[in-house]
C-alpha cells in the first residue's frame, strides 16, 4: 500500500541542503493516513506550514503490487489531494514566487498544478513538471510554462500517442514534446537510465544509469524527479547532463529498497562524491 507517490509528488521549493526540507503544499484528511503524513514530514524536517488536514475526503492513497523484477500496477485513490485549490496558492505564493525550483505534477487538479505553474513561471522561478498521471489532452499551457518536463515512458505514450521502448523513441517523443514548447525534455527509461532533449541541444542524447538489482521500483520517477529539483536549486552550475546523471544514480539506488517513500536514500548515507 503507498500513501508514496502522492507524497513523494507534491509541488516542491524551498529545499535547504543537507535537510530534507521540502514545502509540501496539499491536503491530507482528517485520517490515520494523514496524522501519519504529517508525521513523517515533522520527522524528515519537511515544513508542514502549507499542508492542510479537511474532514471533507479521506487521504488519497494508492495500492500498489510489485512483481519479482520489482516492476509495479498502482491502482490511485484520489481523496484530499484534489481539493487544493487557487485560495491554497495565494497563502503560499510568497514561497512559491521565491522558490528556486517548483516541481508540479498532476495528482492534484490539472488547474490547480496549472496555476501553480503560472505563478512561479511569472517570478522566474525554474519549472519542473512531471505530467504524472499523464493525459492524453493536457492544456497547451503545462508545456509552454515548463522549463523542463520529465515524464517516463508510459507517460510519453499518452503524451505524444508514440510508443516509447527504446531510448530511440525516447528521443523522437522528446523532440514532439519541445515542439510544444517547453525547453527540456527528460524521458525515463527504467532501468535504461534517460533520455535528455532540449532546444538549445536538440540532438537526443542517452544517459544510462548503472546495473542494479531492482527490488522495487515504485517511486523511482519521483525519486529521480527530487533528485533532480535538488540539483537544480543547489548546484544550478552543474551542466544538465551531470545532474541526470547523479539523478539516475540516486533513483537507482531507490529501486533496491521494498517501499516508495521508504526506499529514498538519505543523503548521509548516499557517496559524498554527488554533492
Ligand atoms: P517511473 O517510476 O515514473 O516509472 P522509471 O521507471 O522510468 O520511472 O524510473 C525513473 C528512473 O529511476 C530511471 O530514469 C532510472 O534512473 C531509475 N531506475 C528505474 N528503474 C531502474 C532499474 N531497474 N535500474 C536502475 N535504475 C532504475
Amino acid at each position: 500500500m503507498m500513501s508514496g507517490l502522492l507524497m513523494a509528488r507534491g509541488k516542491t521549493g524551498n529545499i535547504k541542503p543537507g535537510k530534507k526540507h521540502i514545502l509540501k503544499d496539499f491536503d491530507v484528511g482528517k485520517d490515520s493516513f494523514g496524522n501519519e503524513y504529517i508525521e513523517n514530514f515533522k520527522r524528515n524536517e519537511i515544513s508542514t506550514e502549507f499542508v492542510g488536514q479537511t474532514e471533507d475526503a479521506a487521504t488519497g492513497a494508492a495500492s500498489i503490487i510489485v512483481n519479482s523484477e520489482g516492476e509495479n500496477v498502482i491502482v490511485i485513490v484520489p481523496g484530499a489531494n484534489l481539493l487544493v485549490d487557487s485560495e491554497d496558492l495565494k497563502r503560499a505564493a510568497d514561497v512559491i514566487c521565491k522558490a528556486k525550483v517548483i516541481v508540479c505534477q498532476l495528482e492534484i487538479t490539472p488547474a490547480t498544478s496549472l496555476e501553480a505553474l503560472k505563478m512561479a513561471h511569472a517570478s522566474g522561478v525554474k519549472t519542473l513538471f512531471n505530467p504524472a498521471p499523464a493525459q492524453a489532452d493536457l492544456h497547451p499551457q503545462f508545456y509552454t510554462l515548463s522549463d523542463i518536463l520529465c515524464c517516463n515512458e508510459t507517460e510519453a505514450e499518452i503524451l505524444t500517442g508514440l510508443p516509447v521502448g527504446n531510448p530511440e523513441d525516447a528521443g523522437k517523443v522528446g523532440s514532439l514534446l519541445l515542439e510544444r514548447g517547453c525547453k527540456l525534455v527528460i524521458v525515463t527509461l527504467g532501468a535504461e537510465g534517460c533520455v535528455m532533449i532540449s532546444k538549445e541541444d536538440p540532438i537526443p542524447k542517452h544517459v544510462p544509469a548503472g546495473k542494479v538489482k531492482a527490488m522495487d521500483t515504485t517511486g523511482a520517477g519521483d525519486s529521480f524527479v527530487g533528485a533532480l529539483a535538488f540539483y537544480l536549486a543547489y548546484y544550478p552550475n552543474l551542466s544538465m547532463e551531470e545532474m541526470i546523471r547523479k539523478s539516475n544514480f540516486i533513483a537507482s539506488v531507490s529501486v533496491q529498497a521494498p517501499g516508495t517513500q521508504s526506499s529514498y536514500p538519505y543523503r548521509k548515507d548516499l557517496p559524498q562524491d554527488l554533492f
